[in-house]
């Protein structure tokens, strides 16, 4: 069956250098992690091996301790909460998200209000939402553009940086119809996933299937999902091959992708269980 692994795919910049910066906390213990480091089980179940303690609340870390903010970013207040209890932060937010961070802070400055596009619940939106809340108008998809207050005509548009970068231009789109829009010099959807979505749009539409290696709530890794059934091939999204349906090999050819969090050598191993 021809097999084609799809490139580039797997761990982007932010994802290595949390790693990285968890590993050198880790040559002393404890360390306190807040939320997943990157959304990836497997790399939580290894580092839970190392000794990383994964905490959801900033109270679940003992005063004096450290703790080490996940590559999708936090708002202010658990920052300062942190501070208060004393905890020594290690911040593996990636530089990528600062930057949004940096930009909803910038045009609250300005008196500037902002459309932001992105998931409700991921932790990364939360973080950016929590820069201005009263200034900041979440929406996540066309529908929601009739929740935006009317009383103002000019608004700044951030995005989370894990979009569907196809999506999101048609949701500008039609902002631009009602509103005058302002938008970053540069992108907010990061290079990592611009690149990995083209990737799986050009070879998609070759392949009778595509496997996105990543977890369930890896927002990069469920767009790419998305993009390949949109392109017409059957789409799965598994941790590792042992999470594939047994009859996956009934397709003539296959494409292999992994979401950004994902290791490489998952992939190596789902490339031998087809081959
Ligand atoms: S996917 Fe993009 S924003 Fe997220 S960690 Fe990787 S480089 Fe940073």
């Amino acid at each position: 069956m021809p097999i084609v692994l799809i490139e580039p795919r797997g761990f982007c910049r932010g994802v290595r250098q949390a790693l990285e910066l968890l590993d050198r906390a880790l040559q002393e213990n404890p360390v306190y992690v807040l939320n997943e480091i990157v959304h990836n089980k497997t790399i939580i179940a290894a580092y839970q091996q190392k000794g990383a303690c994964f905490v959801q609340n900033i109270q679940d870390a003992p005063p004096g301790s450290r703790i080490v903010f996940s590559a999708h970013g936090v708002p202010p207040e658990t920052r300062r909460e942190a501070i208060q209890r004393g905890l020594k932060i290690i911040d593996a937010t990636c530089p990528l998200v600062q930057k949004v961070h940096a930009e909803a802070i910038e045009f609250t400055r300005r008196h500037i209000p902002i459309i932001y596009l992105g998931h409700k619940n991921h932790e990364e939106v939360r973080g950016v939402c929590g820069e201005a809340p009263q200034n900041i108008t979440l929406i996540e998809s066309i529908d929601d553009i009739q929740l935006i207050p009317r009383g103002r005509r000019q608004y700044a548009v951030l995005t989370q940086t894990t979009l569907n970068i196809e999506d999101t231009q048609k949701i500008i789109a039609a902002l631009k119809k009602d509103f005058q829009i302002i938008e970053p010099k540069q992108k907010d959807i990061c290079y990592a996933t611009a690149a990995r979505q083209e990737a799986v749009r050009k070879t998609a539409p070759q392949v009778e299937a595509v496997l996105i290696i990543g977890s369930q709530n890896s927002s990069n890794s469920i767009r790419l999902k998305e993009i390949a059934e949109a392109a017409g091939a059957k789409a799965y999204l598994a941790d590792s091959y042992r999470d594939l349906p047994a009859d996956i090999k009934k397709y003539k050819s296959i494409g292999i992708t992994a979401g950004a969090s994902a290791p490489e050598y998952l992939v190596q191993e789902c490339l031998a269980y087809l081959a």
